[in-house]
């Protein structure tokens, strides 16, 4: 009996090749989805830890003397850290290279 036409399609993951039902074309399986957004975090958060420190590096070298000033450089590196890890990640989660195959398990 030859696969029915309707409905979704099974649809195979551009990555792992697994077949999923009411995938896109050309998109990515849950489970590779879930994967990629791990390393794309994890990247985003090493740049984002890396601006930071370049920031406040800069701030404790300018040294704002008044409270207010403080205050502002205070909320200034959080605000880099949250900014940063977003945009990296985001970046990341489109530009990453494809895995190799998701065979074998690894985790770091
Ligand atoms: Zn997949």
């Amino acid at each position: 009996m030859p696969p029915s036409l309707s409905g979704s399609p099974e649809v195979p993951c551009v990555q792992c090749g697994r077949r999923v039902r009411g995938l896109g074309w050309a998109e990515l399986c849950p489970e590779c989805t879930a994967r990629r957004k791990r390393r794309a975090n994890r990247l985003a958060r090493r740049i984002s830890l890396a601006a930071t420190v370049l920031m406040a590096g800069w701030i404790a070298l300018r040294r704002p003397s008044d409270p207010t000033g403080q205050l502002y450089a205070l909320v200034g590196v959080v605000a880099v850290y949250i900014i940063v890890q977003r945009i990296a990640s985001r970046l990341a989660m489109e530009f990453l290279p494809r895995e190799p195959a998701p065979s074998e398990p690894r985790e770091s």
